[in-house]
């Protein structure tokens, strides 16, 4: 394995399209981006699947650089809008982060993800591929393994039995992925993120809610009898793994694990947050619900080995760097 600390990816590129870049995860790499000198077009809907004043407030300082910074406020499945924007900004690299990302709200409406995550993915890859694209980063998900018994999970493990629609959409993505490099010799990798965490993380989300909840002083829910487990990774990890991605060099498609490769289970996650806190967790369990999997854990070696992939945050310091942001937020408002 590569020592941590040493990889820090360049921007070959120039000119790029992330989609989804108010979200949590596309407002980090948007700042990496800015700061390697890159220009970037977003596409993102600010839909209400969270507070969209949080969206508001990710991508506040890109807008301070509207010389290299352009926001568009629309649906990547307007295929027309689609097409017009990847034509016109002479996009060279699409990093395609725009979705509907809950597992349990797709058991809800199924219907939805279906049209953003696959129709939507299939108008970007058909707009990439008419317009001269020359990488194409798809995020897919750990989802994709669904209930897998061998662990490590690994990019060549059977993708099949998909948990939720969530799942299902997800790997429909990559495998449109797959079809248009070999039709169009568009290079492409799909990046299946292991739980990401870290500041502006969703609200929706474990380690964000249980933190503010723990702060207020309020009780929280377990699902489950506390020994399910997920491959926290730290967001900054998964950015300096998407730009490595960015600049892997190959023709066709490449499938890759962006995780942590140490899982860690419900009440440890819980147990870490209350001594980061130094508070004592008021917990209510409550049974499994649908379409969540028992345990995810990923086998990083072929990211570390094509990608140059370290993971370098602890969950420990991690938690303890959301911390420091959730109080700014609070001092600032
Ligand atoms: P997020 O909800 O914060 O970001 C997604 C963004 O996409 C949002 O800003 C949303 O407004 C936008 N979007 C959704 N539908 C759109 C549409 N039709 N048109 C234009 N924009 C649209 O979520 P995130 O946690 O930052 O996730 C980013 C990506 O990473 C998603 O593809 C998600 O499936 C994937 N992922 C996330 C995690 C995680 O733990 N956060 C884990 C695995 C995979």
């Amino acid at each position: 394995m590569k020592k941590a600390g040493c990889y820090h990816p360049p921007v070959r590129f120039q000119r790029f399209l992330v989609t989804g870049g108010a979200g949590f995860i596309g407002s980090h790499l948007v700042d990496r981006l800015l700061e390697a000198g890159a220009s970037v077009v977003v596409i993102d809907d600010f839909n209400d699947y969270y507070d969209p004043a949080i969206k508001r407030a990710n991508v506040r300082p890109h807008l301070e650089q509207p010389e290299r910074y352009r926001l568009v406020e629309g649906d990547i499945r307007d295929r027309a809008l689609v097409q017009r924007l990847i034509e016109e900004s002479g996009t060279e690299v699409v990093i395609h982060l725009a979705a509907r990302a809950g597992v349990r709200p797709s058991v809800e409406d199924p219907f939805l993800y279906q049209t953003t995550n696959v129709e939507g993915t299939l108008n970007l890859l058909d707009a990439a591929r008419r317009h001269g694209v020359k990488r194409f980063v798809f995020v897919s998900s750990s989802s994709v393994y669904g209930v897998n018994d061998k662990v490590p999970f690994a990019e060549d493990d059977p993708i099949l039995a998909a948990a939720s629609p969530y799942a299902a959409t997800k790997i429909a993505g990559e495998a449109l992925c797959a079809s248009f490099s070999h039709l169009y010799e568009l290079p492409s990798v799909s990046l299946r993120f292991f739980t990401v965490f870290g500041p502006r993380q969703r609200p929706d989300l474990a380690i964000r809610k249980f933190t503010e909840l723990l702060r207020a002083g309020k009780p929280i829910q377990l699902y489950g009898d506390g020994t399910s487990s997920r491959d926290y990774t730290y967001v900054a990890d998964i950015v300096r793994g998407i730009l490595a991605a960015v600049e892997l060099n190959s023709r066709g498609h490449e499938i890759f694990n962006l995780g942590n490769g140490s899982p860690t289970t419900l009440i440890e996650l819980v147990r870490t947050i209350e001594e980061v806190l130094g508070v004592t967790a008021n917990i209510e369990w409550l049974p499994t619900q649908p379409g969540d999997v028992p345990r995810t854990y990923a086998d990083v070696r072929k990211a570390n080995a094509r990608l140059g992939y370290t993971p370098q945050t602890s969950l420990r310091e991690g938690i303890a760097h959301m911390v420091r942001w959730l109080d700014s937020q609070a001092a600032a408002s």
